[in-house]
């Protein structure tokens, strides 16, 4: 499908493009000196601008600038209530865990903060966090539920999330995460817990087409891999794709569970075995990356991206910004902690938060620059893309969304 340039709406040029096109190229689909046209919302051209074909759109100079596209955050816990700075503050004074939890510490804090909340007072709470992330280029989101856990609270939470992208320049994906934990009410009864997820929660939020996806957060402390088949089951029953929390903090076989659903993607993944990875390699399974998790946790086993490179498993980055593990609000910062802690090159980066994240939703629409995609992409003021996995916490110079300036 190709767009006359009769129909272009603009043309961005005097930049450099790091396409992010896919193996075998360039190394970042790089084109120097090159033009990108935009007709409408969608990317109508791409290539050196030697090249462009004659037209008649507004030109807009970049002097200079490198163009990547559009950043994805595909990975978030973006809405709850409260948040636990206070908790995070007393811990580092040295209150155990214990004291923490008779303070009504932890998740079980995050989840009576969010059922407390109107959907009104969790969307202002999570906007100044979605527009830190915008700040730094991220143009589609991921926002998972979880702090819920209730029917009601769940889809509020849901609600939330994709008011959110009514009201900023963001695309939301949104996901059902009710099996992420065991709400008080159902301590000790964490299997009657899993059916209501299934028979009740994942049924309401399908019905309200509230859920681009499911996920669930397997793990010792967490739910069994069995119980995390019966929510695939019922996913899969209702047409949504699943995702998984996998082998964070244990190998529970995770990255094999993800592969044998067909899962957009395994996340954390770092206690994962080779034969869990090469299982997701063979079924197209993403690997998600958190650093952020990982530097907080302070952990010291690096997810196997040895394995990943080896098998062709596809890696994406993301903030997984939530208020227990990982308060993170930039996505630019995760490409160099990526890098320094995980061992990613910086290709593996920038494309750990575009082509690869779009393919961890599902969305095949975006994450390149190519004629037809989605003209999201941002420009950077660097003599070339390592520079966004070396900075710590680079900032864009501008955005351009669904083809039109953001405005700041
Ligand atoms: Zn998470």
């Amino acid at each position: 499908m190709s767009i006359a340039p009769s129909d272009w709406s603009a043309v961005y040029l005097n930049a450099h493009l790091a396409t992010m096109a896919g193996p075998g190229g360039a190394p970042y689909g790089a084109i120097a000196d090159g033009a990108i046209a935009v007709a409408g919302a969608r990317i109508a051209w791409v290539g050196p601008r030697a090249a462009l074909p004659r037209h008649q759109a507004p030109e807009h100079d970049c002097s200079g600038a490198w163009i990547t596209p559009g950043l994805i955050d595909c990975h978030t816990h973006l809405v709850f209530g409260g948040d636990r700075a206070a908790e995070f503050e007393l811990r580092l004074k040295g209150a155990t865990y214990e004291e923490i939890a008779r303070a009504g510490g932890g998740i079980r804090a995050t989840v009576m903060q969010t059922r407390a909340a109107s959907e009104e007072a969790l969307i202002a709470a999570a906007l100044p966090r979605l527009d830190a992330l915008l700040a730094d280029g991220v143009t589609t989101i991921e926002i998972k539920s979880g702090y819920g856990l209730d029917t009601e609270s769940e889809r509020r939470m849901l609600r939330a999330a994709r008011a959110l992208g009514r009201l900023r320049p963001v695309t939301v994906k949104t996901t059902f995460l009710g099996a992420h934990a065991v709400p008080p009410e159902y301590a000790g009864r964490q299997s009657a817990y899993i059916d209501l997820v299934v028979e009740d929660m994942l049924p309401a939020v399908a019905r309200e087409g509230l859920a681009d996806a499911v996920d669930a957060f397997t793990e010792t402390i967490g739910f069994t891999p069995d119980e995390a088949r019966l929510v695939f089951a019922k996913a899969k029953a209702l047409g949504l794709p699943v995702k998984l929390h996998a082998d964070q903090l244990s190998d529970l076989g995770g990255a094999a569970l993800a592969a044998s659903f067909g899962a957009l993607s395994a996340d954390h993944l770092e206690h994962a075995d080779a034969d869990g990875i090469a299982a997701m390699a063979r079924a197209g399974t993403v690997a998600v990356l958190l650093p952020g998790a990982f530097l907080v946790l302070r952990e010291k086993q690096v997810p196997p991206v040895a394995a990943m490179r080896a098998s062709g498993c596809r890696m994406a980055l993301a903030s997984d910004c939530n208020p227990g593990s990982s308060p993170a609000v930039s996505l630019t910062l995760m490409l160099p902690l990526a890098c320094a802690l995980f061992r990613l090159t910086p290709e593996e980066a920038l494309a750990g938060v575009t082509r690869e994240a779009a393919a961890a939703l599902g969305l095949d629409d975006r994450g390149v620059l190519a004629a037809g995609r989605v003209a999201d992409f941002v420009l950077w003021d660097v003599a070339g893309p390592a520079a966004l996995s070396y900075w710590l916490g680079l900032r864009p110079r501008a955005v351009i969304r669904g083809g039109a300036p953001v405005r700041r």
